[in-house]
């Protein structure tokens, strides 16, 4: 099964409104050679009508980084999905792990959220991943099974031609601890098959599972060389377009 390689950039709380369009014209330039991949800047939404006009007529996608359930309503500082699509975006990154961290999300709220953004027609990129605790205590795969369970229940199959999965090791975010090839491929293939047991074995197979955690130019094409490796979901390297566009060439060999 041949599954295209999705490069996500997460600019977090980094990049203001004047400085979008830059980034995304360098996203673009730097990386359209090549073609066999996916690239998508998913940036604050106040971003969101600067990076939509700069992607307009090239390959870059636009998303944002979470979404409410609801699709209007007294829900003060939340964006709904019919706000997103409205901006222009394709894609919403749901239950990041700073969010999770920071912002109370949960595993149920994930689901909520994930579930909207898909109705809508947008892309979910659904977040899980343990912390070192977790993996310390011997607890990888209640964590990831628990995360992917309760954050996917009600996705049919039908649903999963708009998911992406982008597993972050909460402990490589940020860190420059990279999990290695090996670490990731084995979760990866934890999560196909737990998602196999959700939607039945063919379609997991065409879901693309990211790998998010401290990738930059000199590591992703190792990791993307893993089987089940579909992509990256990129923080610190997607704020330089040189870098991002690094990785972007390692996925496209
Ligand atoms: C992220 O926040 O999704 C991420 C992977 O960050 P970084 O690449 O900086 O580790």
């Amino acid at each position: 099964m041949s599954r295209r390689k999705i490069i996500a950039g997460n600019w977090k709380m980094n990049v203001k409104p004047s400085e979008t369009a830059a980034l995304v014209k360098a996203v673009a330039e730097a990386t359209k050679d090549f073609a066999s991949v996916e690239v998508v800047c998913c940036t604050p939404a106040i971003d969101v009508p600067a990076a939509v006009a700069a992607a307009a007529g090239t390959h870059v996608g636009v998303g944002t980084e979470n979404c409410h359930w609801e699709d209007h309503g007294a829900f003060t500082g939340e964006i709904s999905t019919g706000m997103i699509l409205d901006a222009g975006a394709k894609y919403v990154i749901v239950g990041h792990s700073e969010r999770r961290q920071y912002f109370g999300e949960t595993d149920e709220t994930v689901n909520k959220r994930a579930r909207a953004a898909i109705a809508a027609g947008l892309t979910a990129i659904v977040c899980i991943g343990e912390t070192l605790e977790e993996r310390e205590a011997g607890k990888l795969n209640e964590v990831i099974e628990r995360q992917m369970k309760v954050g996917l229940a009600g996705v049919t199959a039908a649903d999963c031609a708009k998911l992406v999965i982008a597993y972050e090791p909460v402990w490589a975010i940020g860190t420059g601890k990279t999990a290695t090839p090996d670490q990731a491929q084995e979760v990866h293939a934890l999560i196909r098959a737990t998602l196999a047991g959700l939607v039945g074995a063919e379609t997991a197979e065409t879901v693309r599972i990211q790998y998010g955690g401290s990738m930059k130019p000199s590591n992703a094409a190792e990791l993307l060389a893993k089987k089940d490796i579909d992509g990256g979901l990129i923080g610190g390297a997607a704020l330089k377009a040189a870098d991002f566009a690094g990785i972007v060439a390692a996925a496209n060999a």
